[in-house]
Formats: C-alpha cells, sequence, structure tokens
C-alpha cells in the first residue's frame, strides 16, 4: 500500500524552460542545458523556433496591461527560441530556483540568471512558475507527439525505486 510505504514517492513534473532570444545569442544554449542534466532532470522535448506573436501573445497574456510588455514581445521575438520540456522530481519549483529572480540583478549567484544575466529586460531564460501553468505552456509550445516518454537507465540511482 503507498500510504505505508516506506518509498517516499517522486512527483513527476514536467516543466517549460525556454532560452531567450538573448541566451541564443549570447551562445548559453549548451550552459543551460548542462545545468538541468547535471542536476539530473531529463529533457523530453526540444526544439528551435522563432515565435510567433499569436504564442507569445498568449503565453505572456496575464502581463499584457503591463508597460514593459511591448518591448517584451519585441525581444521574444527578435530572434530564435529553444524551448524545452524538462521532467523530474518538483521541477517546476526546483527549476525556478536554478533559474533565480526575475529581475538579473536581485538573482543569487549560483543561478542562471544570477551567474549568465545582469538586467530584467535580457534575462536568458523562461520557467514555468507553477505546475498549472507549466501544463498550459508545454501544451502552448509544444504537439504531444514531440514529448518523448522515455526511462533513464541511471533513474535508481537519482530516485528511490
Ligand atoms: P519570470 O517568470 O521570472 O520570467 O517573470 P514574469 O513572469 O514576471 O515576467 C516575464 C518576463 O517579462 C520576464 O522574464 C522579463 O523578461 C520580463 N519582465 C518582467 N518584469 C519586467 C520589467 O519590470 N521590465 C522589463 N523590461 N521586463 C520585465
Ligand atoms: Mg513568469
Amino acid at each position: 500500500c503507498l500510504l505505508y510505504s516506506s518509498v517516499t514517492p517522486d512527483v513527476r513534473e514536467r516543466t517549460l524552460i525556454a532560452v531567450k532570444p538573448d541566451g541564443v545569442q549570447r551562445r548559453l544554449v549548451g550552459e543551460i542545458i548542462k545545468r538541468f542534466e547535471r542536476r539530473g532532470f531529463k529533457l523530453v522535448g526540444m526544439k528551435m523556433l522563432q515565435a510567433s506573436e499569436a504564442v507569445l501573445g498568449k503565453h505572456y497574456h496575464d502581463l499584457q496591461r503591463k508597460p514593459f510588455y511591448p518591448a517584451l514581445i519585441r525581444y521574444m521575438a527578435s530572434g530564435p527560441v529553444v524551448a524545452m520540456v524538462w521532467e523530474g522530481h518538483n521541477v517546476v519549483r526546483s527549476s525556478r530556483l536554478m533559474v533565480g529572480e526575475t529581475d538579473s540583478s536581485q538573482a543569487k549567484p549560483g543561478t542562471v540568471r544570477g551567474d549568465l544575466s545582469v538586467h530584467i529586460s535580457r534575462n536568458i531564460i523562461h520557467a514555468s512558475d507553477s505546475v498549472e501553468v507549466a501544463k498550459k505552456e508545454i501544451g502552448l509550445w509544444f504537439h504531444s507527439a514531440e514529448l518523448i516518454n522515455w526511462e533513464t537507465s541511471d533513474h535508481s540511482d537519482l530516485y528511490q525505486v
């Protein structure tokens, strides 16, 4: 019975991570992928694309009324983005911690933004901020056929099985 099991269940979540146009321009794609791989998360989808205004409008729907919104959309559409879906235990929360504060100047050293960027308007990476939002964003950026269900051979080194 799971309830009395001594095994701590792993919460297998998925999240959307995107290297923004400034991160791609600055050749930080590999550095960012490396951090997620080394942490132990599993890549289940990845593509490079030039984001359409339609997708960006939905993606940043909640920010529509912010003064920086037009500049944000221009920035996000200015060049290719590398969109990824990463899977693992608590990956939504963990990746937000790995990414750091929205304002790069407040982001702690050790975080992607805190190590690799200086300004809120060029903060190089996106990460979904909740499990619900992650589901919506993954559906917006990926077709289900683009996501691969696969098992890592080192699963038992990362998780109690
Ligand atoms: P995130 O979830 O940490 O990316 O932050 P938000 O969801 O609050 O904002 C989305 C994105 O809008 C940020 O990553 C920034 O690229 C941009 N942004 C947010 N706040 C500001 C701001 O005050 N000024 C500017 N120029 N851009 C902002
Ligand atoms: Mg956000």
